[in-house]
């Protein structure tokens, strides 16, 4: 990943009030960015109801030691984002590693929130602190990372810096986890989904059905062998979820295709006629499904039935 383009659109999705500064789309520093977690920052500014963003303009900017941007976003003392960049930032310099996050190149793996209070006199505002855990659940949802992935700038530190001050991290933590357990966690995987769906060359492509998710979606003849199509899920926590698939309809597709979900107590199939229902949305069930990152719901080809079995795309959905 080089840049992170949905950003606006999955913070107005949890309902954070947004700001978008300028080319945030094309404004980052050159180098590697392939965030998994989220950082929080104080900007050590000292910012009020009358001056909410006194460090926006060096966030953009940068200062002569430090080239900008310096934050993906800026929270400003109302609790809005100000967005500023998708791509690579200078806020965290080097990781000495924290939670699941390992040492490294800080500014690859995370992406910065630069909450602007001073952080010696001045706490962070509750409407910074509610847009900050709404923000950062709505964006590890997105990653498909739990809330341990969420950490302060001090923690990963390697040159002792004291920033978020007076927030209490494991509690925040929490916060996000309640966030996101909440808000009813969602993930779709599309066959087009980078290293989210495997499927042998026996699987041809097409895009002949407009009622295809995406561009295009898989299809096999109905073979009494096992050579599934996965789809690969992060599961953020044990629980409850429900299975959606989405398939185009056609005469000529497959009457009695085998979904087969592997929950906690082992795999559960579900067959679907995939000649009629097309082009939606259509629940498979809700299973219980083990946290993390896995394989988690197919498409089998071994169908009694005759007709083309369609892989095309499937939704986890927490309940
Ligand atoms: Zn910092």
């Amino acid at each position: 990943m080089a840049t992170i383009p949905w950003l606006v659109d999955v913070l107005r999705g949890a309902g954070v009030q947004v700001v978008v500064e300028g080319d945030w789309l094309n404004r980052m520093r050159p180098g590697s960015f392939d965030p998994i977690g989220v950082l929080w920052h104080h900007t050590a500014s000292t910012s009020s109801a009358t001056n909410p963003h006194p460090a926006l303009n060096i966030c953009i900017n940068g200062r002569p030691d430090l080239a900008g941007p310096l934050c993906q976003a800026l929270v400003d003392y109302h609790g809005v984002f100000h967005v500023i960049s998708a791509g690579r930032c200078n806020h965290a310099g080097t990781s000495g590693g924290s939670g699941p996050i390992p040492a490294g190149d800080g500014n690859t793996m995370l992406i910065g929130w630069e909450i602007d209070y001073n952080g010696v006199n001045q706490e962070m505002t509750a409407a910074q602190y509610d847009a900050s855990v709404a923000a950062t659940a709505a964006v590890l949802t997105r990653l498909g990372r739990d809330a341990s992935y969420a950490r302060g700038h001090r923690e990963t530190s390697t040159t002792g810096k004291i920033d978020p001050s007076f927030i209490d991290l494991n509690v925040m933590r929490a916060d996000v986890a309640a966030r996101i357990g909440t808000a009813g966690w969602s993930s779709i995987v599309d066959n087009a989904t980078a290293g989210r769906f495997t499927a042998s060359t026996s699987w041809g492509v097409s895009s002949y059905s407009g009622q295809r998710y995406g561009a295009d979606y898989r299809y096999a003849d109905p073979v009494a062998a096992s050579d599934p199509a996965w789809y690969r899920f992060d599961v953020p926590a044990a629980g409850n979820y429900r299975v959606d698939a989405w398939w185009p309809a056609n005469a000529g597709y497959n009457g009695a295709t085998p979904y087969i979900v592997a929950t906690t107590t082992g795999n559960r199939t579900v067959y679907v006629d995939q000649r009629a229902t097309g082009g939606q949305w259509r629940t498979l069930g809700t299973f219980a499904l083990p946290a993390g990152d896995a394989n988690r719901v197919a498409v089998s080809r071994w169908s009694t039935a005759g007709g083309l079995v369609i892989a095309d795309a499937v939704r986890l959905t927490r309940v």
